[in-house]
């Protein structure tokens, strides 16, 4: 365990003692007809199924899971509408690997719910002797051989990934080969995030509405982001925060990293919202560099 893991444990423990978690779900509850939860999760294995089954049926209590669909709904009713509804939480799923084929999509769809799959077209295609390299050098730089389970690097295919959309879930761009973003000339933009939306849309025969950036919060800048608009309505950004449609855009979404690995303990701190403070000059900052529009929650 390092020193991150470390602080993070003792601040949950802490926050669970003084039910912290409980007083940032009250403050996150204020003005709940107009927000909302996006759930970041990569792999879902098999032997994690009851434990994630378990997540779910917490999360049921507190939110309504739904799908991108019912999400984008958040802009679409009157403030005063639905006062008293469970505010609506997206599962979301990075880098497109088997186990969400097989677990994460009829999970989801047991609780009536669809979900946001974010593809590497590349990591698609990839053959099974490939895969695995494809994996430690393009998805997990930091994975070390010996670590890994097969349901870390066995990509679905894209036979799978026209089914789920077939299916109602979303399926997302995450870049054609998940390339770091800032910093790259136009060419290698349009060809990571234009050429990697057109192979999606041949596969599914859908519109690719969502994209996801890959690796940091800040892994992105003016120039990609001006792409990736041209062809997403949806942007999901790996920065934590609740979103509320009053000062919040579709075009830039935040999202929380909950896995299903998680314990109870912290995954029901971690959905409380309680981290999110930690996050706003990171929001800000996003704001700022991309020139989303919203007003000051403040105002
Ligand atoms: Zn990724």
């Amino acid at each position: 365990m390092n020193f991150r893991s470390h602080a993070r444990a003792f601040l949950i423990q802490t926050a669970a003692f003084v039910r912290a978690d409980e007083l940032a779900f009250r403050i996150q509850r204020r003005n709940r007809q107009s927000r909302g939860l996006v759930v970041g999760m990569h792999e879902t294995p098999a032997s994690l199924e009851a434990r994630f089954r378990g997540q779910l049926e917490w999360a049921c209590r507190h939110f309504t899971i739904t799908s991108l669909e019912g999400f984008a709904r958040l802009w679409e009713q009157r403030p005063e509408s639905n006062a008293h509804a469970r505010p609506p939480v997206l599962f979301t799923f990075d880098d497109g690997r088997e186990s969400n084929y097989t677990v994460a999509a009829p999970m989801l769809e047991s609780f009536g719910a669809r979900g946001v799959f974010f593809v590497v077209p590349a990591f698609a295609e990839c053959t099974a002797d490939q895969a695995l390299s494809f994996y430690r050098s393009r998805i997990n730089p930091d994975s070390r051989p010996g670590d890994e389970i097969w349901e870390d690097w066995k990509p679905m295919n894209p036979v799978q990934i026209a089914d789920l959309a077939a299916r109602g879930h979303a399926i997302g761009n995450h870049t054609l080969t998940h390339q770091r973003l800032s910093g790259l000339p136009r060419d290698v933009l349009e060809r990571e995030i234009g050429n990697s939306a057109r192979k999606l849309i041949s596969w599914t025969k859908r519109p690719v509405d969502a994209f996801a950036w890959t690796f940091g919060w800040d892994a992105v800048d003016a120039t990609a982001w001006e792409v990736i608009r041209r062809y997403h309505r949806f942007c999901f950004a790996p920065c934590a925060g609740v979103i509320d449609s009053r000062y919040d855009s579709p075009a830039l979404l935040w999202r929380r990293e909950i896995e299903v690995k998680y314990s109870a303990a912290e995954y029901r701190f971690l959905y409380s919202g309680a981290v999110d403070p930690w996050w706003s000059t990171r929001r800000n900052r996003l704001r700022k560099m991309l020139q989303v529009s919203h007003e000051s929650p403040t105002k």
